[in-house]
Order: structure tokens, then sequence, then C-alpha cells
């Protein structure tokens, strides 16, 4: 999708550290981590949020949610982990390219902020 973020890092035309990569999804490290380990998980294709990637109905979602856990997995997070979709500005989703963000290494308290 023109104009999108991670539509770009998906072409390669935005640099990002990639972790981890499927036919259908990508792994990259955030630009500011909010944790020890802070990846963000997206499909490949563009889907604006949670609602309409859960809707594409195909295990996209789960495979996004597969990746999630491999990432956690290869950082080492056997003690814990966060998986957080932010839906929609309220709840400070700034890029509306459905991603998941996979969050440890650290104690993480709740409920969140
Ligand atoms: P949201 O606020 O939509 O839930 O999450 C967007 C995330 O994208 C934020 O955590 C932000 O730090 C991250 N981000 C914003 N711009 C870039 C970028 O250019 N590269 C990378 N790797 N992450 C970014
Ligand atoms: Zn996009």
């Amino acid at each position: 999708m023109a104009d999108c973020l991670f539509c770009g890092i998906v072409t390669g035309d935005i640099p990002a550290v990639v972790v981890g990569e499927s036919t259908r999804t990508l792994a990259f490290r955030d630009i500011n981590p909010q944790a020890p380990t802070h990846v963000l998980v997206i499909p490949k294709d563009h889907y604006p949020d949670l609602a309409a990637l859960a809707g594409a109905g195909d295990g996209l979602l789960a495979e996004v949610a597969g990746q999630a856990a491999e990432v956690a997995r290869a950082a080492g997070l056997e003690s814990g982990y966060r998986v957080v979709f932010n839906t929609g500005a309220e709840a400070g989703q700034t890029v509306f390219h459905a991603h998941a963000h996979v969050l440890g290494g650290r104690r993480l308290t709740w409920p969140p902020g």
C-alpha cells in the first residue's frame, strides 16, 4: 500500500533489522524498543488492524501468532513475554498496518498503561 511505513519495510524501501520471516510474515526490531526484546511481527500483505487481519480468514493471523512465539523462543524468553496488538488510536496504534508487538526480557507489569 502506498505511503504505508510497514509496506515499505516489506519491500525493502525502508530499512529494518529483520529477525524472522515466513512466506507471509515478517519480524523486525522496533525502532524505539520498550523492553530488551521488542520485535514487531506483521503480515506482508496490508491489513490496517487486527480485525481486518482476523478477517483474512486463511490462517494468516495464526501464522503471525506463530511467528511471534518463534521470535520469543529464539530470544530465550522462557520466563515470559507479552504479545500486544494496539488497535485504534485510543489504544496507541500509530501505524495502521496490523502488527503484533513481542515484548520481553524484563518484568512486565499488569495492568498496562
Ligand atoms: P503502534 O504504536 O502502532 O502499536 O506501534 C508502532 C510501532 O512501530 C512503534 O512501537 C514504533 O516504535 C515502531 N516504529 C515506528 N516507525 C518505525 C520504523 O521506521 N522502523 C521500525 N522498525 N519501527 C518503527
Ligand atoms: Zn502496509
